[in-house]
């Protein structure tokens, strides 16, 4: 039995991240200096796309990308019901709907065909989510937004470093997001990022992570000196600092080896699990390479009794930190007090009542891996005896 509570998820410093922030902590700049602008230049060169806006958070680029998709009061966005609050609180933020589409109960991300039936006259925006780190099927969504004059925005929190048809999350859709919280693939702390090929969309970010203050000349509607600037829009203050940025910079360099790490992890789950008739392990789109944020197994009810709840409770006695990816969103009392009580997603429900999120990170040890294969082994098996 393990001492200490293994944890789902946790991230990975070392000396060199330490060293990088001690580094702009005794530069002049600590916060809005050259470390910003040199992370968001690392990541858009690491995923390949153009441009690349930093912010204190995951959900504040969220927030901008509706924004700077010119989301309003009454346009609608599509997005899943298993993702995390941000991904249509966001929404919300900026005024405008939420619509919640089934998941695909293979892959528990958004289903493309479902979007395709809540698509109305009012609908401005798909949300695409890349689930556990897998991408969504960003080649169907791009031709539904397409065929309807859509925007995408994806939320990649979970995918930076996979690849959907041979290509990186980051190039797949209009805006993309990446979180860089302690949990995900890469941290900055608190802080994420949109990536994006489109120059206007860059523009409008930077003006609303900054108060909605433009210096750009071209920007302006008058001068009157050197010193003058113009707010256009009700920004915020959603900056990042540079001792952020500089640990995220030195981060960047390991990303590969902590995706293969993930990677090697989730196989040795599938290889030891994939059996096992009372479980399900994840399914891989043949288009998708995961880099794995999350590694959800789901517990067959019907074949286990006590069955998810139950592999739970045990679970976090023997110290190891499961958890479940997500409480459909509309389920929350906050949502339903603003209308969201007749959501028909029966596959995010039935998702909902079986998954359980196993520990996965890079600094995992293999006896780490091995304790926890022995152990929901041994919860199976208990159950097959006493059955
Ligand atoms: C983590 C996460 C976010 C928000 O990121 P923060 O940086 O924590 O604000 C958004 N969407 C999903 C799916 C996430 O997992």
């Amino acid at each position: 039995m393990r001492q200490e509570m293994l944890p789902y998820g946790r991230q990975w410093i070392d000396d060199d991240d330490i060293a990088a922030v001690v580094e702009t902590l005794r530069s002049s700049w600590i916060t809005q200096g050259p470390a910003i602008e040199r992370f968001e230049r690392d990541v858009a060169e690491y995923v390949g796309a153009r441009y690349a806006v930093a912010f204190a958070n995951g959900t504040a680029a969220l927030h901008g990308a509706c924004f700077a998709a010119g989301i309003g009061k009454g346009d609608e966005v599509i997005t899943t019901p298993i993702t995390f609050l941000a991904s249509s609180n966001c929404v919300l933020y900026c005024g405008g709907k939420p619509v919640f589409a089934d998941i695909n109960p293979l892959t528990y991300n958004l289903d493309p065909d479902a979007v395709v039936k809540q698509i109305t006259k009012k609908t401005k925006v798909i949300i695409p989510v890349d689930f556990s780190g897998q991408p969504a099927e960003m080649d169907r969504f791009h031709m539904i937004a397409k065929d309807y004059g859509l925007i995408l925005i994806e939320d990649a929190a979970h995918s930076l470093g996979a690849e959907y048809g041979g290509r990186k999350t980051g190039t797949l859709a209009d805006m993309t997001m990446f979180s860089f919280h302690p949990v995900k693939h890469i941290t900055t702390a608190e802080g994420g990022i949109i990536v994006t090929d489109n120059a206007e969309y860059a523009e409008k970010l930077r003006l609303f992570r900054s108060h909605g203050v433009t210096r750009n000349p071209g920007w302006m509607t008058q001068s009157d000196g050197p010193w003058y600037y113009e707010m256009h829009a009700l920004g915020f203050n959603y900056r990042i600092t540079d001792l952020q940025a500089a640990l995220g910079s030195s981060q960047l360099k390991k990303l590969d080896r902590f995706v293969k790490r993930r990677r090697e992890i989730a196989a040795a789950y599938t290889e030891a699990f994939r059996h096992m008739e009372e479980l399900q392990v994840p399914y891989q789109h043949p288009n998708a390479n995961s880099s794995w944020h999350l590694y959800v197994l789901r517990w067959r009810n019907s074949k286990y009794t006590g069955g998810r709840d139950k592999a739970f409770e045990r679970l976090r006695a023997m110290n190891i930190g499961v958890n479940v990816h997500y409480i459909p969103i509309y389920r929350h009392p906050y949502y339903r007090s603003i209308g969201f009580t007749d959501i028909n997603c029966p596959h995010a429900e039935q998702y909902y009542e079986e998954a359980l999120s196993l520990p996965i990170f890079p600094a995992m040890t293999d006896e780490d891996v091995d304790y926890v294969i022995r152990s929901v082994s041994k919860i199976v098996e208990d159950n097959r005896i006493s059955t």
